[in-house]
């Protein structure tokens, strides 16, 4: 039995219309209703319950969009450990075979929607964050990655590193995919990979000594944390 709250909260639906109603909507394998999560830079984030299949377009379409004046850049579909998709997926149904074909997993359902003004960087760089703090430390991969990827990433939003440490980047994130105990560990390798895929010219753009081009102050901010020499600065 699967339980939680919201099969339970379908039942009546079921009891009351029958379970051809039900079927009636979503697909063939993912069938039926379910609540998606808008939040972000969404103009009405919330709660939407809609068939399974539906795309993140129609979801907008619903939400009032992403805030006036701006546009989609990145989206999780399923939370932070769920790989990163962009503008190119607003089509993509949202059922689970719809999403994985894309190269994504729906996961939780709750989309995390942002706009032409975030930095990729940035945004992984405090996901990364979150997961090395919930890192419960029972395994090295994740333990150790989970705290290097977070420092490298953090040089990489100050320009102190070169282009040759994306791929460094990379291999952190390699060996804690699949290495670990746990979902955690994937997790947190899940946006470095898809991030790279999508937006290495803009972790790019912050190399070299330029930091971040969205918000140089913040750059700064790190490029003169005293506790941040762990890493050799080979900017
Ligand atoms: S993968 Fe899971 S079990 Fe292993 S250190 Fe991370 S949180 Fe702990």
């Amino acid at each position: 039995m699967v339980n939680n709250v919201e099969s339970i909260a379908s039942v009546p639906a079921i009891m009351n219309k029958g379970k051809e109603w039900f079927r009636s909507m979503g697909s063939e394998k993912s069938p039926g209703f379910t609540l998606y999560s808008l939040s972000g830079h969404v103009a009405r984030p919330g709660q939407y319950e809609a068939p399974l299949g539906i795309t993140l377009r129609q979801l907008l379409d619903m939400s009032g969009c992403i805030r006036p004046g701006h546009r989609l850049k990145f989206w999780a579909p399923g939370g932070s450990s769920t790989p990163l998709l962009t503008d190119e997926h607003l089509d993509v149904p949202l059922d689970y075979q719809g999403v994985d074909a894309a190269g994504s997993m729906l996961g939780t359902k709750a989309l995390q929607c942002f706009d032409e003004t975030t930095c990729v960087v940035r945004a992984v760089t405090r996901w990364t964050e979150f997961y090395a703090h919930e890192s419960c430390g029972k395994c090295t991969p994740c333990r150790e990655g989970t705290y290097w990827l977070v420092q490298l990433l953090r040089d990489i939003e100050a320009g102190k590193v070169r282009a040759e440490d994306l791929d460094k980047l990379q291999d952190i994130a390699d060996n804690i995919n699949g290495k670990s105990f746990c979902a955690l560990g994937d997790g947190a390798a899940s946006p470095i990979f898809s991030s790279l895929t999508y937006f290495r010219e803009e972790y790019e753009r912050h190399l070299g000594g330029r930091g971040c081009p969205f918000d140089p102050a913040r750059s700064t901010a790190w490029a003169d944390d005293p506790t941040d020499a762990h890493l050799e600065v080979n900017a």
